[in-house]
């Protein structure tokens, strides 16, 4: 068994987009050491030092199971958005905890939050992570814009248990903004309109909009829509994009010649796990969309079960 990694460390997402304060990355090296013992090979992408094809892969291995996360971001296109300084999450998160893991930050290719105005599009936990990271490098100030209204504290009635409770969350990162400067981060109902950048290109300031529920005609749906007049322009010199993931990334799927649903998310038969391409299968979020880390785990396991018996024709796992 051979676990193919892109980035130049096994465990790329949790050990470098995850921030190193929320997961200790010796529970990684701890978990990785035990499967080797095991006999499990991993490759990263500097031991490899070049893309392998999917028919390369699928000449050499039995079956190839696809555990490439969901990892395609959402963007935010309003005018401005080419200006410098505005990042998605994952990628200022991954500067961040690569320089502090490499070199102590002493190589300096971390993104910094210094002295910065910082506007967070998001208010999930990839924003929070990015929340948190920018206070204690230092930031000046931090706001976090949330499209959906603002959660009650309690239980509605609309929502008793034992259904999960659709209450307000204030986690690590909104709690240490409370500490620091006084006040919760988040800025419910509200968006970016534009980004305004200085004569070098850098952005300087954002518009910011309110935001009202409204049935669209056609659909029927409701709409999260901008209330005309409400704008209000902020300081913001980096801005970090945490407006959630849009499912896997097409290079991949495309060159398997895999399906993917509405979400981008591979298509295999409910509760199951290969795909329409004989040999292939699909876990964690590349499957089942963005989630936790528990699924993640839940979903290995039943492909590697599945795995297990399309090859021995039977399962002990
Ligand atoms: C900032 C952030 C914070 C989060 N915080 C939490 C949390 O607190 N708790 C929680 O439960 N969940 C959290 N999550 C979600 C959790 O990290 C994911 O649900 C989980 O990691 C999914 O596991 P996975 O193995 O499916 O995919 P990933 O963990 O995304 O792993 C996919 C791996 O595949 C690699 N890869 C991708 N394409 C290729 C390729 N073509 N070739 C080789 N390698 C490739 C990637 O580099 C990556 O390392 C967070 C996610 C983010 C982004």
């Amino acid at each position: 068994m051979t676990v193919y990694e892109r980035k130049d460390r096994i465990g790329g997402l949790l050990r470098y987009g995850i921030p190193n304060m929320k997961l200790d990355k010796k529970v990684i090296d701890r978990r990785i050491s035990l499967m080797e013992e095991e006999g499990i090979v991993f490759k990263t992408g500097v031991d490899v030092g070049k893309d392998i094809t999917a028919g390369e892969l699928l000449k050499q291995y039995d079956r190839v199971v696809l555990a490439c996360g969901a990892s395609e971001p959402r963007d935010i296109n309003v005018p401005g958005r080419e200006a410098k300084g505005i990042y998605y999450a994952v990628d200022y998160l991954t500067s961040v905890t690569k320089s502090l893991l490499d070199s102590d930050f002493k190589d300096g290719k971390a993104v910094t939050a210094k002295d910065k105005h910082v506007l967070v599009i998001g208010g999930g936990d990839t924003g929070n992570d990015c929340v948190g990271t920018a206070i204690r490098q230092g930031a000046k100030s931090v706001t976090q814009l949330e499209m959906m209204p603002k959660p009650s504290e309690e239980r509605t009635a609309a929502n008793p248990w034992p259904q999960w409770p659709k209450v307000l969350k204030t986690d690590y990162g909104q709690e240490e903004a409370i500490a620091v400067f006084g006040s919760d981060p988040r800025v419910y109902q509200t968006t970016v309109k534009e980004f305004q950048k200085d004569k070098s290109g850098n952005v300087r300031k954002a518009v910011i909009v309110k935001l009202e529920p409204k049935k669209d005609k056609k659909t029927g749906r409701i709409m999260m829509t901008p209330v005309d007049g409400t704008e209000e322009t902020i300081d913001a010199q980096l801005v970090l994009i945490a407006a959630g993931f849009l499912g896997s990334q097409k290079y991949v799927t495309e060159s398997f010649g895999i399906a993917v649903d509405g979400r981008s998310n591979v298509s295999t038969e409910a509760g199951h796990y290969e795909t329409a391409v004989p040999g292939v299968f699909a876990a964690g979020d590349m499957h089942r969309g963005q989630s936790l880390v528990v699924w993640a785990i839940h979903e290995g396991r039943e492909a590697a079960r599945e795995v297990d018996a399309s090859l021995m024709g039977y399962s002990n796992l």
